[in-house]
């Protein structure tokens, strides 16, 4: 996984600093609430990353018109990507907390495109409870979007 992490506050991260023309991207699409630029760090040619102008942290904080704009986006750049890099593959890949091996703390999404043998990897330790114990973590799911109803 990727070595940088930026711990920056909000309003100064790197990808604050790119929306307010402080630091260089190569850019592919702008509009009122997104930027789309290449990544610095690309997994295959051709990885763009998408992510609001506002600095929200996760998918716990983006509104959801934002976290909705972002992936109408993303949608955009990867028929662009796919038509541009002729990938027969391609992932879209969001992550939240450290844990979730998130190294920028500003909401962004990742659009790879992927090849065969191209050396991208992602850990899968597949885990399967069995049928009872899905039903109860789905009950546990189930009861946090009842109770949360009004947020969504
Ligand atoms: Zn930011």
């Amino acid at each position: 996984m990727p070595m940088f992490i930026d711990t920056s506050e909000p309003g100064s991260c790197i990808f604050c600093r790119i929306n307010a023309g402080e630091l260089p991207a190569a850019k592919v699409y702008e509009d009122h609430f997104v930027t789309a630029f290449m990544d610095i760090g690309q997994l295959n040619p051709g990885h763009v990353l998408v992510a609001p102008k506002h600095h929200w942290e996760n998918i716990f904080d983006i509104p959801p018109a934002e976290a909705q704009a972002v992936m109408l986006v993303a949608q955009r750049v990867a028929h662009a990507v796919k038509a541009a890099f002729d990938c027969p593959g391609l992932m879209l890949f969001q992550a939240n907390g450290r844990e979730g091996e998130q190294t920028v703390m500003h909401f962004h999404m990742h659009v790879v495109p992927r090849h065969a043998g191209d050396g991208v990897g992602l850990i899968w330790p597949r885990k399967e409870p069995g049928q009872q114990l899905l039903e109860h973590y789905a009950g546990q799911v189930r009861q946090q979007l009842e109770f949360n109803e009004e947020l969504f």
